[in-house]
């Protein structure tokens, strides 16, 4: 049998340290909102590949739809012969996107590669080579969307130069003391300063921020944002990467605040578990970019599309938004809970959408303790669940459990979880 070890040995002398892993155990197969490492020991499963698994590992639906696609074709290159179900695909993503008039969705193979299609098509349709995105934003680590995180270490610094019209305003978060008039007025800064706003392609936002931190964006932020936009001829691309596909309770999280974005761009658990990236957006402004702008060799795998299908169908059947509401629920019960407990290690900040439920580790003066959400992840670990920490301060505990867990595993995964955080 491998061991974790054993691998580990290996990986460091075959793969160099700069793509890092959580932690050191090496996967050997996975179900649901489980995965077993290559020693045989059982995880439960809160990370779901960072926000990949809302319908879990290998759903039967999903594993039967891309079984089934295997058996026609796997790869044909969309330019080449384009195939029924990237067009199904589009036809039922922009039926349900929220765009009120028509939608067309075009796809990709990574979140960071529909960020930077996003932008490509902005450009040509605004004319204008201006983006805005915010503190904290995660949008990739492409040499475009690197520019466009909001985060310098370990996402930008060593990687310049960074490419010019890229621009970055505070993102609202009480904890972190900025409110959303701050954000605003700096964005009338930014364009008193640096950029006129004429001159501003779009403003990209993450409807809740993922690695910064699980921080919901205002509902009154985004109204204004989409009249600024109106105001000045910017488009509002809402990055729904980590947020999509049922996680908030909704299908898209912007639609919890009835904004319609005039972008969208889709990724991780839109094909559960297979790579694959979408924009969708208004037609009008889709169809500007001339043919043979936009694509790639694998941009809409065969493969991927069917399992996308599938994973909508799924979404659907078991009713997964609602689900998402329950499970989010629990888990905010239970941590308000733990909170208000001794022998706990303190915890603030519950918050979230749905299912997209963070908090954050503090030391008892209430302030970001990275250190101690280290301990805590490292703990759930060694008790069987792997757990995810992000914010800018390192200290938010996120959770992006399987909306198809069980209640048998959710329950034992919050066990786990208060173990984690006993002191
Ligand atoms: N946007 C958001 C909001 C994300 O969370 C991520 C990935 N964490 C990306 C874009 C980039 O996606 P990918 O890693 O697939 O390029």
């Amino acid at each position: 049998m491998t061991s974790n070890e054993e691998l580990l040995r290996r990986r460091q002398a075959a793969v160099p340290r700069g793509v890092a892993t959580a932690y050191p155990i090496y996967a050997d197969r996975a179900e649901n909102a489980e995965l077993w490492d290559v020693e045989g020991r059982r995880f439960v499963d809160f990370a779901g590949g960072i926000a990949v698994l809302n319908t879990g590992h290998r759903h039967p639906k999903v594993m039967a739809a891309v079984a089934a696609q295997a058996e026609r074709f796997t790869h044909t290159a969309f330019q080449v012969a384009s195939y029924d179900s990237y067009i199904e695909l589009a036809e039922k993503l922009n039926a349900r996107a929220p765009f009120k008039g028509p939608a067309k969705s075009i796809f990709f193979t990574t979140g960071a590669e529909a960020l930077e299609n996003a932008v490509k098509i902005a450009r040509v349709a605004t004319g204008r080579p201006g983006i805005v995105t915010f503190a904290g934003a995660f949008h990739g680590r492409t040499l475009l969307t690197m520019a466009m995180t909001g985060k310098v270490v370990p996402y930008k610094r060593p990687f310049g130069p960074l490419p010019g019209e890229v621009f970055h305003v505070p993102f609202p978060a009480p904890q972190n003391g900025v409110s959303v008039a701050d954000s605003l007025k700096a964005l009338d800064r930014l364009f008193a300063a640096d950029i006129g706003a004429d001159q501003v392609a779009a403003i990209i936002i993450e409807p809740v921020q993922g690695e910064g931190g699980f921080l919901p964006a205002p509902v009154e932020l985004l109204q204004a944002l989409r009249a600024l936009c109106d105001r000045h001829g910017i488009l509002l691309v809402a990055d729904e990467v980590q947020t999509g596909f049922a996680r908030t309770g909704r299908l898209f999280a912007i639609e919890h605040s009835g904004v319609e974005p005039d972008l969208m761009t889709v990724a991780k658990s839109i094909a559960g578990g297979f790579p694959l990236s979408g924009v969708i957006g208004k037609a009008e402004i889709m169809d500007r970019v001339e043919p043979g702008g936009l694509g790639g060799t694998y941009a809409g795998s065969p493969l991927s599309c069917a399992a996308a299908l599938a994973v909508l169908s799924v979404i659907e059947e078991e009713g997964l938004c609602a689900r998402a509401d329950a499970i989010g629920a629990q888990i905010k019960t239970r941590l308000e809970d733990l909170s208000r407990r001794n022998g706990i290690r303190p915890i603030a900040h519950i918050r979230g959408p749905g299912a997209m439920i963070g908090f954050d580790v503090v030391t008892a003066d209430g302030l970001p303790d990275r250190e101690a959400t280290a301990a805590v992840t490292q703990k759930a670990l060694a008790a069987g669940l792997i757990l995810l920490s992000c914010g800018t301060a390192g200290n938010t505990v996120r959770i992006l459990v399987p909306l198809t867990v069980s209640d048998a595993v959710l329950a034992e995964g919050l066990d786990l979880l208060e173990r984690a955080l006993t002191a």
